[in-house]
């Protein structure tokens, strides 16, 4: 028989997943009933409701995909654009270049709108290119989490709205830590991940269609290239008569279900402004230790992914690895071009707190020192503490 292993318990400070409250570990070990269970109905009816109110919109088509944040934009991609469609996606990171690769794959004719990776990109310039040609769908990533950028969005929703054309957003690394506010915005689709700024574990995908998005689905020309993702099936069981289409995974409900009551519990704006704090001190905390941010207009710097350079000398693994091995703490390398020359620290959720941030400064001052980086040790923590006491 195999040997049960013992996994460890670590500090999730890299861009997902995040670290996961115990109150939603133990929803999970709740008995699996049967996906169409009136018990089981009403946490479903219940989820949507709490996850209505964690994208801040009214749309009865609000639902998790059974699949990660990657099936939520393949869900959003693969429902709302047809072969032909123009497609204008701004692109300056990892998962933007994901999104116009969805498109294409679906048959639209994307045009990218792109900008330097740390930073973000113009609204003017996305508008100019929807109003360049008979532009059907644009798609944006709100938070990218290979550079920490947080992208404007309003103005790119209004530019679009004027021509006539619908707005998705990945709201993957930002829904639960800043605010999204789909209906305020416009958005017509948006989706996310259970496991970064909700803190339950991977594997489901909320996402939320406009009542304009849903009916742009239904005057599709061509079927929904995906079976498993069509939305039209799945709100079939996710609010109509109950249809069967898949399994749900019961397990992973339960868990976005007590998470999403941690979530709202806590209150939009208070849960923003705890994502704020500690960004806040931790960006303070590692610029007093003289390393540089990735994204330096502090404007467009997200909150819950901290993208920080390297700096000459200190070596990227190295540093992770001490991290992880002496002090249980998980950050990431960078992404593509960006791979060796960035950490990507992230603040997401139950991982957003003053214990984490404090912990991660000292244990960081002392894997660099002990690659002999030249930095006044506890600079970091005493500026982050200034920032706490100010
Ligand atoms: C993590 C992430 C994804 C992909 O989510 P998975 O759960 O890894 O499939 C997509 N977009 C953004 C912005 C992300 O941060």
């Amino acid at each position: 028989m195999t040997k049960s292993s013992k996994i460890p318990r670590r500090i999730l400070l890299g861009p997902g997943p995040s670290d996961v409250h115990d109150r939603v570990l133990r929803a999970m070990s709740r008995p699996v009933i049967g996906h169409l269970d009136p018990e089981f109905l009403q946490i479903m009816d219940q989820t949507q409701g709490m996850l209505r109110e964690a994208f801040a919109t009214t749309n009865p088509v609000t639902f998790p995909i059974s699949g990660t944040g990657s099936a939520g934009m393949e869900a959003a991609i693969v429902n709302m654009v047809e072969p032909g469609d123009r497609v204008v996606v701004g692109v300056a990171g990892f998962f933007a270049q994901r999104l116009a690769e969805q498109a294409e794959r679906n048959g639209a004719e994307v045009v990218r709108v792109e900008a330097d990776w740390g930073t973000s990109i113009d609204p003017e310039r996305i508008a100019a290119a929807i109003q360049e040609g008979d532009t059907k769908i644009v798609a944006l990533v709100h938070v990218e989490t290979s550079t920490g950028v947080l992208q404007q969005l309003y103005d790119v929703v209004q530019a679009a709205h004027a021509a006539g054309a619908m707005v998705i957003v990945d709201a993957v690394a930002s829904l639960g830590g800043h605010p999204v506010d789909v209906d305020a915005r416009g958005i017509d689709v948006c989706y996310s991940g259970s496991q970064k700024c909700l803190s339950a574990p991977p594997g489901l995908a909320p996402i939320t269609f406009s009542e304009a998005a849903v009916a742009r689905v239904k005057q599709r020309r061509t079927p929904v290239r995906s079976w498993y993702l069509d939305v039209s099936l799945l709100t079939k069981y996710w609010g109509g008569d109950r249809t069967y289409h898949h399994t749900a995974p019961i397990s992973s409900v339960y868990a976005l279900h007590e998470a999403l009551r941690i979530v709202n519990a806590e209150g939009a704006d208070e849960r923003a402004a705890r994502h704020r704090r500690h960004h806040q001190a931790l960006v303070t905390g590692l610029e007093a230790m003289g390393l540089k941010m990735v994204v330096e207009d502090p404007q467009r710097r997200a909150w819950t992914l901290n993208a920080v350079r390297v700096p000459d000398g200190v070596d990227d693994a190295e540093v992770r690895s001490f991290l992880l091995r002496r002090h249980g703490i998980e950050i990431a390398g960078g992404l593509g071009p960006l791979a060796g020359k960035i950490w990507r620290i992230g603040l997401m959720g139950e991982s957003a707190t003053r214990n984490n941030v404090l912990l991660l400064l000292g244990a960081l001052e002392l894997a660099m020192k002990l690659q002999g980086h030249q930095h006044t040790p506890g600079a970091g923590v005493g500026a982050a503490v200034e920032a706490y006491a100010g």
